[in-house]
């Protein structure tokens, strides 16, 4: 096995850009990229795996996104292990990690935000406000900077990934949006840097979330076209859990993510909870069976 090399660290715009543009440069090879939060999971790792296999040099950000949090949020207390990340990058063989402070990325008079319209607007727009739009606007300004062939996120996150295709289809970005499934835990529970929140008996409860969905891909598979059967059928699972204080359980459009009423081809399942300190989210896709 290769030896594990520790990636290159940029933390500023330029740094990252003639980093990136002095690897073109040298071997016309394409770049991939991965914009993350930091804390690493097995999630994230498997993006970096992806990418890895698509392109000649991996890119990386960990930015913990201040815009992107509400005001009653937990961006103070949101897990930072930048030394084990930078360790985990390396043993997935990333070559640059791009770790800007606020200040690089909104500088004093920063004004613009994107705003992906409606597919930003339901679920987890509507109970977070401006979150899609600070997500939009953070990854729209990484694609500037680092220009990726490739940019990959991950289903367990399926209403970004939306607003993502969305922004990046609509402002004409000359990327390829790279989606991989999302990593479980044996139990069924979404990774997440957020279940490191989780009290033991919380941790055990929010494993409904993905009883829930699983059912609710059962029940799709064997017939059952209505939306809101399949809705109540969620809450109901998910309320036996004392713990688990549900946001959502909605079926929609994969693509849209507008309401479905009528299930006749792939539908998203998408729930929100809160467990504890965490708001935990979790979603599938349900199919019905072929005739
Ligand atoms: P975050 O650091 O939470 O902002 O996540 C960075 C990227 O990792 C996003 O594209 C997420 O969708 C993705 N991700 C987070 N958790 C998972 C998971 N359990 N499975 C797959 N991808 C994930």
């Amino acid at each position: 096995m290769d030896p594990v090399v520790s990636p290159a660290v940029a933390s500023t715009i330029a740094d990252v850009r003639s980093r990136v543009a002095g690897f073109r440069k040298k071997r016309s090879a394409r770049v991939g990229f991965v914009p993350t939060m930091g804390f690493f999971h097995e999630g994230h790792l498997s993006l970096m795996r992806a990418a890895r296999s698509a392109s000649g040099l991996v890119v990386v950000s960990i930015f913990v996104n201040p815009r992107q949090f509400g005001a009653d949020e937990d961006l103070e207390s949101y897990p930072r292990d930048f030394d084990r990340d930078l360790a985990l990058a390396g043993a997935e063989g990333v070559d640059l990690v791009f770790t800007p402070s606020p200040e690089e990325m909104y500088p004093e008079g920063y004004e613009t935000t994107i705003d992906a319209g409606s597919v930003a607007a339901g679920l987890c727009g509507q109970d977070r406000p401006g979150h899609f739009q600070a997500v939009a606007t953070v990854v729209a300004k990484f694609f500037n900077i680092i220009r990726p062939d490739t940019a990959w996120f991950g289903q367990k996150d399926a209403q970004q990934v939306a607003v993502i295709k969305r922004m990046a289809q609509d402002l004409d970005y000359d990327v390829e949006i790279g989606v991989c499934p999302i990593a479980r835990e044996d139990d069924g529970l979404a990774m997440s840097s957020r279940n490191s929140y989780l009290k033991s008996e919380e941790r055990e409860q929010a494993t409904v979330l993905y009883r829930a969905l699983t059912e609710a891909g059962r029940k799709v598979a064997a017939g059952e076209t209505s939306a809101s059967r399949i809705r109540r059928l969620m809450r109901k699972t998910i309320a036996a859990n004392y713990l688990v204080e549900l946001e959502y359980a909605r079926v929609v459009d994969p693509v849209t993510m507008q309401p479905v009423q009528e299930i006749h081809g792939e539908v998203l399942a998408a729930v929100a909870a809160r467990v504890g300190r965490a708001r935990l989210i979790d979603n599938m896709i349900l199919k019905p069976e072929e005739n």
